[in-house]
């Protein structure tokens, strides 16, 4: 089991590791509400996970710019 972590604003690859069991509880996932978990989360066709998280480039230009965030995530 893959999982990957992207940039939810531009989509860079931010690291992948690999597992033999996704450990939710490690990855902090229990927090979410299943909303967030829909939003954060995709499953891939081969089994692994896909994580959406924020680069430091992205945040950094959302703490600059915290309009962009309503822009470029409608559910937020
Ligand atoms: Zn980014």
């Amino acid at each position: 089991m893959a999982i990957t972590y992207i940039c939810r604003y531009c989509k860079t690859q931010m690291g992948s590791l690999e597992t033999g069991a996704v450990d939710e509880f490690r990855l902090g996932l229990q927090f979410l509400t299943p909303g967030e978990r829909r939003d954060i989360i995709a499953y891939t066709p081969d089994g692994g996970m896909t994580v959406k998280v924020v680069c430091e480039f992205c945040r950094e230009a959302l703490d600059a710019n915290p309009e962009l965030s309503l822009v470029a995530s409608p559910l937020q």
